[in-house]
């Protein structure tokens, strides 16, 4: 994790919103909205810390957020969690993922991801000193190919993660492919992880959490969490579900990573999951118009465009503007079209960052109208 002269790599995406701070650039790399969450979310934090929920929550989590999201899992998808051993509040999913891959891996064991993979699995895998296998998504539609997924999953495979819907790419699994995974799970005795933190980021296609399908509850972990969902980001209200005995392996390790985190949030989150329906359709509509605008936009500026299904993401291919190498591509962007993008071999092993290496992703979580000049600027490169 640290450079060759002893200081730390930053994250892809300190990095390059370094370089938006840096030049001014329009920052579409690190996937953060610029505007605020719905009023009744923020003000319930605002009454909470006014209220003095200011010390430690219960390790597990507050009370209220923990049936919070039962009664979510619930409303949305069918699932029955139990709030009291069968959710873990964590400080954001990133904790949650930390917690879960160090708490269930052992040394040598293999974990399964596909590729590419939001940079903090491969950090967190080589942290628990398992080996890191992966499944890549084909192009144009990123998803995985069957026969690939089934040499990939072994005997020695503890943990097969997936992230649906998938960042960097949009791409949504489709039944076949997940109902595949939970027979390899089965057949190999591996557990399942699925991040599906862009759960309510989908533009058309429902939204299939993998722990509601026959045979996959046992053996899953479902990890999600506030931030994308009620565009808070920063607060780091995360959860975990799953049956009590891994939940309680993941505390095992939560306890003492953060032990506690953010109390205030914890209501606030718990008051955003129970909005009405329409709140959660409005996010969507609202980010399948980003998405169309950007997507436009970059076709325009003569970007080869791949669809994006859900998330904040999607990516274009330079290289029909004569730009083969997007890490290159990237560190121009700025000064060229005034825009900070993230090159898609950041979520890649090296050895298959080359059949990547034109592909750029790009977040539209912004106001339409930064998007807009986003693809009037890009229009230059042309
Ligand atoms: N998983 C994925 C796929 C993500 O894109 C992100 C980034 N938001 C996270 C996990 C981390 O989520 P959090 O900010 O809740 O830790
Ligand atoms: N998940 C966000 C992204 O993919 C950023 C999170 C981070 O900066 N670690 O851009």
């Amino acid at each position: 994790l640290l450079a060759p002269d002893g200081t730390i790599r930053a994250t892809i995406f300190a990095e390059m919103s370094a370089l938006a701070e840096a030049t001014g650039a329009i920052n579409l790399g690190q996937g953060f909205p610029d505007e605020d969450g719905p009023d009744e979310v923020l003000d319930a934090a605002r009454r909470a810390i006014k209220k003095g929920v200011n010390q430690y929550p219960p390790g597990r989590g507050s009370v209220g957020l923990r049936e919070a999201i039962a009664a979510h899992q619930k409303r949305f998808y069918d699932i029955e969690v139990d709030p009291e051993r069968e959710v873990l509040v964590t400080a954001g999913a990133t904790e949650a993922l930390a917690a879960t891959i160090l708490g269930l891996v052992d040394d040598g064991d293999e974990v399964v991801t596909l590729e590419p993979f939001y940079d903090a699995y491969g950090a967190l895998i080589a942290l628990s000193r398992a080996e890191h296998r992966t499944v890549p998504l084909r192009l144009p539609d990123f998803l995985p190919d069957h026969d690939d997924l089934r040499k990939a999953v072994t005997d020695r495979t503890r943990l097969i993660v997936i992230n649906n819907p998938h960042n960097p790419t949009g791409a949504v699994l489709p039944l076949d492919t997940l109902e595949l995974i939970i027979e390899l799970a089965h057949e190999h005795d591996a557990l399942i992880v699925t991040d599906e933190v862009y759960e309510h980021l989908t533009f058309g296609l429902p939204h299939i959490p993998i722990a509601s399908l026959p045979g996959a509850w046992e053996r899953t972990l479902t990890i999600s969490s506030g931030g994308k969902t009620f565009s808070t980001t920063g607060w780091k209200i995360g959860w975990v579900t799953g049956p009590a005995k891994l939940i309680t392996a993941v505390l095992a390790v939560k306890q003492f990573l953060t032990y506690v985190n953010g109390a205030p949030f914890q209501p606030a989150i718990a008051t955003g999951l129970a909005l009405p329906d329409e709140y959660f359709e409005g996010i969507a509509t609202d980010l399948t118009n980003k998405r169309d605008v950007l997507s436009s936009g970059l076709t325009r500026a003569g970007f080869e465009v791949f669809p994006s299904e859900a998330s904040y993401f999607v990516v274009a291919d330079a290289a029909p503007l004569g730009y083969d190498n997007a890490v290159t591509l990237c560190r121009e962007l700025p000064e060229l079209a005034g825009v900070v993008a993230v090159p898609i071999s950041a979520f890649c092993h090296e050895e298959l960052a080359g059949e990547y290496a034109s592909l750029v992703r790009f977040a539209f979580c912004k106001r339409v109208e930064v998007l807009e000049l986003a693809a009037a600027q890009l229009a230059r490169l042309g």
